[in-house]
């Protein structure tokens, strides 16, 4: 079954990579026709896409897609080299570049 829609070939890679990484078995599918938009009509059928094997993962594939797909409810940190408060997705300031404390 098709667990998640990407809006890009690399994103799709992005959340395969995640979805393995959890013992999920999965491939992206789609890309391949990606480079012909405007050829083909662009919808669901051309778009890049994590596809998920066994479909008993699904609830827990799912939940890791979600915490993908919301990368602004991690909590936001202040840089301890200039003060400023970036948003939790960044790992570095935006403001100096300083990496955020681990
Ligand atoms: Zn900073």
């Amino acid at each position: 079954m098709k667990i998640f829609s990407a809006a890009n070939p690399p994103q799709a890679h992005i959340v395969c990579e995640l979805l393995r990484a959890n013992g999920i078995a999965c491939e992206v599918r789609g890309e391949g026709i990606f480079g012909l938009q405007g050829e083909v009509p662009f919808g669901e059928a051309s778009e890049p896409h994590v596809w998920l094997f066994d479909i008993e993962q699904a609830g827990v594939a799912k939940q890791l897609v979600a915490q993908f797909e919301q990368p602004h409810s991690e909590p936001s940190w202040q840089c301890i080299e200039c003060g400023e408060v970036n948003e939790g997705q960044f790992a570095m300031c935006w403001q100096c570049g300083s990496a955020a404390e681990a």
